[in-house]
């Protein structure tokens, strides 16, 4: 009898079950405005002229599929388009219409994750969600990580696992990142920040990849935001108590 393979990428049924399950807001906080205000009136990650999305090639033939909300990106110049050669084959860049004609059920995966992508360790466990540091000096929300709702957490750590089951070119590309952010944060003496799966605070010392409960203050407060007081914390984290703490749960490989 024949053995059925399971498929190498996430195909776009699989992406809808994703969309459908993961909608959750980051905060509670309308994010966008905190950081529109130093980008000409836009939230950040919906400029082109700072972050890009880019999708599988499943993910979007289902966003064709549902809305007329997004195009092909257009490289503007010589530079994005050489940028965007190194691409991997499979994926897309792509352009919304605009943050005021944003459809919240249509975002991509990198809408809804944004900023944070899922840390994995170099064991290749799965162990929550870290940050885009590239982005800390315009991202209002990376130098207030404590808004951070349960839900968003939960649900993202959900998305990934079903995303990792069937395409390990997203494992790997995932992998490599959290690697590349051990290098640059040795190389910065900066401890990472690892919102963990189990709804606790880490921070991982790069250089010893230890992981130790944190505080948010641990992490510091980047660009715009250097001067800011803490936003107030989202009930999770305001009313976790610390020595509830037993060792970071980790998922199947
Ligand atoms: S996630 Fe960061 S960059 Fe995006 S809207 Fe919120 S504060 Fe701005
Ligand atoms: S779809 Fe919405 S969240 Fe995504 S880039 Fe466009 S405006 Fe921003």
């Amino acid at each position: 009898m024949a053995k059925t393979r399971p498929p190498r990428t996430a195909t776009p049924e699989i992406y809808a079950d994703i969309y459908k399950m993961f909608m959750a807001p980051v905060s509670a906080f309308d994010c966008g405005a905190k950081c529109a205000a130093h980008n000409e009136g836009v939230p950040v990650c919906c400029s082109t002229e700072a972050a890009i999305p880019i999708v599988d090639k499943h993910e979007w033939q289902l966003l064709k599929q549902r809305t007329d909300l997004w195009h092909e990106y257009k490289a503007p110049d010589k530079a994005t388009e050489k940028e965007l050669s190194d691409l991997h084959h499979d994926c897309v860049a792509i352009e919304c219409k605009g943050f005021m004609s944003c459809e919240r059920e249509n975002r991509s995966m990198s809408c809804r994750t944004f900023p944070f992508f899922p840390y994995i360790d170099r064991e290749g466990d799965f162990l929550g969600m870290s940050v885009f540091w590239g982005f800390e000096d315009r991202c209002w929300v990376q130098s207030h990580l404590q808004i951070v709702n349960l839900r968003f957490l939960t649900e993202f750590v959900a998305a990934y696992e079903m995303l990792f089951q069937v395409d390990r070119d997203e494992f790997t590309a995932n992998r490599d990142h959290s690697a590349s952010m051990r290098r640059v944060f040795t190389r910065h003496d900066r401890p990472i920040p690892l919102l963990g799966r189990d709804g606790h605070l880490y921070k991982v010392t790069p250089t010893t990849h230890e992981i130790k409960a944190a505080r948010f203050h641990e992490f510091g407060r980047w660009g715009f935001y250097e001067k800011d007081k803490p936003a107030e914390p989202a009930k999770h984290w305001a009313t976790l108590d610390p020595n509830s703490l037993k060792g970071l749960t980790r998922a199947a490989r």
